[in-house]
């Protein structure tokens, strides 16, 4: 059982602004609670909305779009139930960091989360047993962080059951990125769309932009994918302008062989922009030792045929680090 608290009224109908407080008792604070953003929209009938941002505390364009939807929509010209949580991990958001402050730990690695647990367990806890069930679909707005520079594009979560794939990938196509891309994170069950989706939840993510900076064109695409989705569920009146998003061009990170890692401490140099289309066994950049000058710098190849979707963003990197991913053509089952 959750010790959260929240002043919200899911059930009223109009806009409420707000906050949920977790309990947390550290050496300043023996009885405060870490507080975060909460809002919801409810009018007329309709499907419940629930729109995430901050996941990740390094990650703008979301949370740049949910603050402006909460401060603009008119309750009025919405049919069903927003719930928004604009800064999820408020810690780390707070931070500017990918990951809490508070417990070291990444939000998005701790789903389904434990009541009991550090206080990103609890939000984890409390998003997936509090506010996953009051919803119908679910919205994780993510761009590529401090490390990643990303491509903006909508994001699809596998989903074994085909007519909760086919609604998902409707839903995506309906957000009208520019790629369409779908990432199942090797398999990881611990993130926050994977938790939505086995819950049956529609379910939909981005990659807006990253560098641990705002994106104009990211920022765009967001403001204007968000609104599609919400007009694609019936929750807001339709958008004007075509949707040209296709499931023919659907985008995939090709499992392990998507990801170029560091293979050596050093410098990385690219060899592709991004979007650059790239073959398999193609050298992808090299490593610069910039200690010893004698020393050879070391080439990485990549390991798929497709475009480079996102690249490391600091020069610096460690054994292990991305370095680049390569989106490659999806041809796996759409429902
Ligand atoms: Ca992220």
């Amino acid at each position: 059982m959750s010790t959260a608290r929240t002043t919200i009224d899911f059930d009223r109908n109009g806009k409420q602004v707000g906050f949920l407080d977790i309990p947390h008792s550290p050496h300043e604070d023996a009885w405060g609670a870490t507080r975060i953003p909460l809002a919801v929209i409810r009018n007329g009938s309709g499907p419940t909305v629930i729109l995430q941002a901050g996941n990740h505390g390094d990650e703008y364009e979301g949370p740049i779009t949910l603050g402006e939807l909460i401060r603009d929509l008119d309750p009025g010209t919405v049919s069903g139930r927003i719930i928004f949580l604009p800064a999820v991990n408020i810690s780390a958001v707070l931070a500017g960091r990918r990951t809490s402050p508070v417990d070291g730990l990444n939000l998005n690695r701790t789903f389904p989360g434990d009541p009991h647990g550090s206080i990103t367990q609890q939000i984890s806890a409390y998003v997936s047993s509090v506010i996953m069930p009051l919803g119908d679909a679910y919205v994780d707005l993510h761009s590529g962080g401090s490390s990643l520079s990303i491509l903006p594009s909508a994001i699809i979560e596998p989903a074994q059951n085909p007519d909760l794939r086919r609604r998902n990938v409707e839903a995506v196509l309906a957000f009208d990125a520019p790629l369409t891309v779908v990432i199942d994170n090797l398999g990881e069950p611990r993130t926050s769309t994977a938790t939505a989706v086995r819950a049956g939840l529609v379910t939909v993510g981005t990659e807006m932009g990253g560098g641990g900076t705002v994106s104009l064109d990211a920022l765009g695409v967001c403001r204007r994918g968000v609104r599609n989705l919400l007009a694609h569920w019936g929750v807001l009146a339709p958008t004007s302008g075509p949707i040209t998003a296709r499931a023919e061009n659907i985008l995939r990170i090709p499992g392990h062989d998507g990801y170029v890692l560091a293979a050596t401490d050093g410098v990385f140099e690219p060899f592709h922009a991004l979007g650059s289309e790239v073959r398999a066994g193609q050298p992808a950049g090299r490593i610069h030792n910039l200690a010893d000058p004698r020393r050879e710098p070391e080439t990485l190849h990549y390991a798929a045929d497709g475009i480079v979707y996102g690249r490391r963003q600091p020069g610096r990197v460690v054994v292990g680090n991305c370095c680049v991913a390569v989106a490659a053509r999806y041809d796996g089952p759409l429902a």
